[in-house]
């Protein structure tokens, strides 16, 4: 539910519903809007020293475009779970993507035969 989010951001209207809206204000914190394209803020962090060493942004991914970004990354060559995750992750971002990818990936005919 990116629509509402986009909605605040551009033109600062909120939701009539309060929960809703404290939602949208929270999630506002983790994103940016440049050029009319949602993008996610995430802060590379490194584990052992906890040092931040940048912050990157990844685009916000329509769910409606959320499968043939899959299909035409995976089409290449079938990655695997894990590889998969690291591609689209490091570029996009969209709801439930750990869990997306590993159904997508799963259900991959070409994949399960690699595993065999
Ligand atoms: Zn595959």
């Amino acid at each position: 539910m990116t629509g509402p989010l986009v909605k605040y951001m551009m033109i600062g209207e909120l939701p009539e519903d309060e929960k809703q809206a404290r939602k949208i204000i929270f999630q506002s914190e983790y994103h940016i809007l440049k050029e009319g394209v949602l993008y996610r803020v995430r802060k590379n962090q490194n584990r052992k020293s906890q040092l931040l060493f940048g912050i990157s942004e990844c685009k916000v991914l329509p769910q409606c475009l959320v499968m043939d970004i899959l299909k035409s990354y995976h089409g290449f060559a079938h990655q695997g779970i894990q590889k998969m995750i690291g591609i689209i992750s490091s570029e996009f971002w969209f709801e439930n993507l750990y869990g997306i990818i590993k159904k997508f990936v799963g259900a991959c005919p070409g994949c399960v035969k690699g595993k065999k």
